[in-house]
């Protein structure tokens, strides 16, 4: 039975990648990821050639079963997503679900982590809230449950990091603002790119800076919020 590798891969420096974690795509038989056109950028940038098989949410059985069957096969995989480290809110954890199910575990797939980047963790790091405890809440559902899983955010006595898109960036905020208006905010965003920004303040005093130039809107964003 083969190994699969469960690989964190950089969320925007492509030098944030550790030195086993190309040991082990040097050597692997095939590589899982997301988008393929987002791995060969990393593989090229390594000089890596590697067979990919794309696996994303909604990937039929048979996607799963060959992957499966290569493992049985006594090759070697590493699974990779977009960014950051696999099945931390992206499609990685479906998989690794899937293959350690019941069936699977009487086959006994050796699952190894590789460590490294987690945008989450992160955006933590540099928040200086209290990180001995926190909650990890994924993204903000766009419509439905939405008011609820800000209310629970307001709630929650201990730090929160969440992950919200440049669409809804704003709502996020405006929705945090209404709810929690004196609370100590962390917006990180492009954390390790070209225009890296962390805005620290409460939810009022980021919007306005958000505001302020539409540039600031664009990217990626993870949000924390300090403990009561
Ligand atoms: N598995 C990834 C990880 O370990 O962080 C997260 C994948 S999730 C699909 C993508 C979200 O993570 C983005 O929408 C954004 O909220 C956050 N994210 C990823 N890279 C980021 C970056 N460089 N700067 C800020 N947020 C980032």
């Amino acid at each position: 039975m083969g190994i699969l590798y469960i690989i964190a891969t950089p969320i925007g420096n492509l030098s944030d990648i550790t030195a086993r974690a190309l040991e082990i795509l040097k050597e692997v038989d095939l590589v899982v990821c997301e988008d393929t056109r987002q791995t060969i950028k990393l593989l090229n940038h390594y000089q890596i050639k590697k067979p990919l098989v794309s696996y994303f949410q909604h990937s039929k059985l048979s996607k799963i079963e060959y992957i499966a069957e290569q493992l049985r096969r006594g090759k070697n995989a590493a699974l990779v997503t977009d960014a950051g480290t696999p099945g931390i809110s992206d499609p990685g954890g479906m998989l690794v679900n899937k293959l350690t199910g019941e069936q699977a575990n009487k086959e006994k797939i050796r699952i190894v982590p590789i460590p490294g980047p987690c945008a989450a963790v992160a955006a933590l790091s540099v928040s200086g809230f209290p990180t001995d405890k926190f909650l990890f809440m994924g993204f903000p559902p766009h419509k439905k449950g939405r008011e609820k899983y800000f209310k629970e955010i307001a709630a929650a006595r201990r730090t929160i990091v969440f992950y919200e898109s440049t669409h809804r960036i704003l709502k996020a905020l405006e929705q945090l603002a209404a709810l929690i208006p004196q609370r100590q905010i962390v917006v990180a965003r492009e954390i390790t790119k070209m225009f890296e920004t962390i805005y620290r303040g409460t939810a009022k005093q980021i919007l306005e800076i958000l505001n302020s130039d539409k540039n600031n809107l664009k990217g990626e964003f993870v949000v924390v919020v300090n403990k009561i």
